[in-house]
């Protein structure tokens, strides 16, 4: 059985792919510092008899480098990574620390350990957020990198550096660009959940600016699917754009989820739509050309948008207990517009 570590496999994208990892029959070794956004909600179900949990910070290079050499992945995805722009804003830092010396630390070790174990190959999961503010168009893999953000920053850097230990040590690594995902299991601060979260709970559904901003959406499980995709069949060396080519503007998410939740639930007259500040550099939009992929991978998205946000919704409505380990500050408290 083949042996794939999971970086970063308690928070949202990363226990999804743990689960369906383990559907397709791999041992799964989750390293996890357990930050704010991890949960163990998120692996209760899963059938542990081919899984391992080690709580570990990427930038300990020690014991990232005795992982390595205990259980001799055939594959890493490193999906490690503070993640919401407006923690960002408040603390680059933090951003600096794990999305960039945590790479160049993971990097260092798979390095030393690919020289002895030629049977390995790293995955490294970045954003399509790297590109920057896309007005017109989409993106392909060659577009400029143009991070408006300091955590669109630390991944473009990121990239970066993989892409460096590529051609100067000819390690082997693959790169993926991923655009806004949305499903079970998602931190609340980010905006589908939030809003899902304020739905249930009668509280007023904030909106950035005007409610504009244009993301492509895609459902994690596909990303999930692609990224095994990219592990088996992906060329070393090379960067894969993962998007659903399906754009929504905020407001219209709001709207479309106040929708779904009114056919399943009665919803307190306190839950309205209200604008609230902008966060500051907001990117009005990204957008993805994911025709590479596609193409060469013969991967394709399956979930339709609708379908994959009710579910989504079903999923927070029957696991109120998700909620549970979370601090109510972490859900609800305004950040990136203090400074
Ligand atoms: P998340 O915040 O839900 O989970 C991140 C996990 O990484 C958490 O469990 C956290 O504890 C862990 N972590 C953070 N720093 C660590 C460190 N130094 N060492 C070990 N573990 C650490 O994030 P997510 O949404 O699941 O994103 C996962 C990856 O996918 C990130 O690299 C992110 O940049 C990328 N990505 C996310 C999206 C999206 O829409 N969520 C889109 C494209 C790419």
């Amino acid at each position: 059985m083949q042996k794939i570590i999971v970086t970063g496999g308690l928070g949202f994208i990363g226990s999804n792919l743990i689960e369906l990892l383990l559907k397709n029959n791999y041992f799964v070794i989750n390293i996890d510092k357990v930050t704010y956004s991890s949960n163990f909600y998120n692996v209760k179900n899963i059938d542990k008899k081919n899984y391992k949990f080690i709580k570990c910070d990427i930038n300990n290079r020690k014991k990232i480098k005795n992982i390595l050499n205990k259980h001799k992945p055939t594959g890493i995805f490193n999906l490690a990574a503070e993640t919401h722009v407006d923690r960002s804003i408040d603390d680059p830092l933090s951003f600096i620390k794990s999305n960039i010396f945590g790479v160049y630390n993971l990097l260092e070790e798979f390095k030393l350990f690919y020289k002895k174990n030629k049977k390995t190959k790293l995955i490294h999961i970045s954003t399509d957020e790297v590109y920057g503010d896309i007005l017109n168009g989409r993106t392909s893999e060659n577009y400029p990198y143009k991070p408006s953000s300091p955590y669109a920053a630390s991944k473009a850097s990121s990239d970066h550096l993989v892409y460096s230990y590529i051609k100067t040590f000819k390690i082997p690594a693959i790169i993926t660009n991923c655009s806004n995902n949305y499903g079970p299991k998602q931190h609340p601060e980010k905006l589908i959940p939030k809003l899902i979260y304020s739905i249930l709970n009668n509280k007023k559904l904030p909106i950035y600016g005007k409610g504009n901003n244009s993301r492509e959406w895609i459902y994690v499980t596909d990303h999930c699917k692609a990224l095994i995709k990219v592990f088996k069949k992906g060329k070393i060396g090379e960067f894969y754009n993962i998007g659903s080519n399906k754009n929504f503007k905020n407001l219209d998410i709001c709207k479309t989820l106040l929708k779904i939740a009114k056919k399943k639930i009665n919803i307190s007259s306190n839950v309205k739509i209200i604008f609230v500040k902008d966060r500051p550099g907001h990117d009005v939009r990204y957008a993805l050309n994911s025709n590479k992929i596609k193409k060469k991978l013969k991967w394709k998205p399956d979930t339709k948008f609708l379908i994959g946000l009710e579910k989504t919704f079903i999923w927070y409505f029957n696991n109120n207990k998700y909620y549970k380990s979370l601090s109510k500050k972490d859900i609800i408290k305004r950040l990136g517009v203090s400074k």
